[in-house]
């Protein structure tokens, strides 16, 4: 793994304008993403853990500049491309990629399997004729697992892991250095999760990519990923590294997920803390500690102070008064 960071994103927010109409002033903002910051090496797997609406996807579509950026920046292998436009985020574009949760929504189906890979090669003119782009995209389709001899298939004739693995070919076929993966097995059976998993750590090793996985299944992201960030309402709550959030959560928001997942473990003394209310709406969040109306152990000064995300040394960063 690389010492110097690939992707360095800082104070990141993403805020959108709630408006009647196109024209008329925000009446208000939903603070999707407020303050996030972190860095990702060549060959490196943070995980965003969180529950739905939390901003994870919000967060990765920032980063890619697929979506707005309010404040904040984002630098990748050396440039700032917060503010990138035009043919400059282009060039760029090549070189991050995404992998979406729905494989069959994700991928057009009056397109076959060869013409979705071989788009992109195109777009980005990687190859000099038919011929060559013939043989990258049956090169491409090996590498994800597939028989090349399926390139001219439609969508609807593979199946949900089979479709993934056609998205994984498309975002390798212009060689990305990172790519999101947005919950990419998710919709999948929990046989082919693994399947994709596994294959995702593969290419990996072979390519050195960097993966931001997004996910709110635990036991996913701590076999996939080297660092965790949890985040709670936009926010990162709290940063371990992998096995380390499940052994000793120190947050009391990752120890209520934490205690969520079930466990074989009959020896296990893990005791299940349950969270009262919903989360609340990023329209309004609350003063002081986002995540104070449901903490069990929260203290007066939680409902003014918003904690920082202290550096606790040891690869943990923690965003709580009382850690
Ligand atoms: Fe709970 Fe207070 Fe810590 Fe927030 S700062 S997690 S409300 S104890």
């Amino acid at each position: 793994m690389s010492p110097t960071p690939l992707l360095r994103v800082e104070n990141l927010r993403v805020h959108f304008p709630v408006q009647r109409s196109l024209f008329s002033k925000p009446e208000a903002w939903v603070r999707a993403v407020e303050n996030v910051s972190f860095t990702l090496r060549t060959g490196e797997t943070i995980g965003l853990l969180g529950e739905s609406g939390c901003g994870k996807t919000t967060l990765g579509r920032a980063i890619l500049r697929l979506g707005p950026v309010t404040a904040g920046s984002i630098h990748f292998d050396g440039t700032d491309i917060t503010h990138l436009e035009g043919r400059a985020l282009r060039e760029h574009r090549r070189r991050f990629q995404m992998i979406f949760q729905d494989p069959f929504s994700s991928l057009n189906p009056r397109f076959t399997a060869g013409q979705i890979v071989g788009e992109a090669l195109e777009i980005h003119h990687l190859v000099k004729d038919s011929a060559a782009r013939d043989r990258r995209i049956s090169e491409l389709l090996e590498s994800v697992g597939l028989d090349p001899r399926l390139a001219d298939r439609f969508p609807h004739e593979f199946s949900g892991g089979q479709r993934q693995r056609i998205g994984i070919a498309r975002a390798l076929a212009v060689e990305p250095q990172l790519i999101v993966c947005d919950e990419p097995v998710s919709a999948l059976d929990v046989s082919v999760q693994a399947q994709v998993v596994n294959l995702l750590q593969d290419l990996q090793k072979q390519r050195g990519l960097a993966y931001l996985f997004i996910s709110h299944d635990l036991a996913v992201v701590e076999h996939l990923a080297h660092r965790i960030l949890v985040m709670y309402l936009g926010q990162v709550m709290e940063e371990a590294p992998a096995g380390g959030l499940s052994q000793q959560p120190l947050h009391p928001y990752s120890q209520a997920l934490i205690s969520a997942v079930p466990t074989v473990d009959t020896a296990s003394k893990r005791r299940r803390i349950v969270l009262s209310g919903d989360p609340p709406s990023p329209l309004s969040p609350p003063t002081g500690c986002p995540f104070h109306p449901r903490c069990p152990v929260a203290q007066p000064r939680c409902r003014t102070e918003t904690p920082m995300l202290r550096d606790l040394g040891e690869g943990r960063r923690v965003a709580c008064h009382l850690v």
